[in-house]
């Protein structure tokens, strides 16, 4: 989850982003309950080529309803606009 959930109430806290004021002894600001918070980082990877191979270019529409030219990227699958 991404948010801070109260155990007791469900209370929802957001995160202030920072490791050290997330973690510890928190208390819900909707019923008083005290509870403690761990920290947990998913290590997240994104990967794309060196050097793109890009397909060759097609039209393709985007959300405003305009036409464009694109290629994609055989590998990776990155879009680059022409
Ligand atoms: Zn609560
Ligand atoms: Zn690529």
């Amino acid at each position: 989850m991404d948010t801070i959930d109260c155990p007791k109430c469900d209370h929802e806290h957001k995160p202030t982003g920072s490791h050290e004021d997330d973690q510890g002894t928190t208390e819900c600001e909707n019923c008083g309950f005290q509870f403690h918070v761990e920290v947990e980082y998913e290590p997240t990877y994104s990967t794309s080529c060196i050097t793109h191979q890009m397909e060759a270019p097609k039209q393709i529409q985007a959300p405003n309803g305009e036409m464009i030219n694109v290629q994609f990227c055989k590998h990776c699958g990155r879009c680059e606009i022409l």
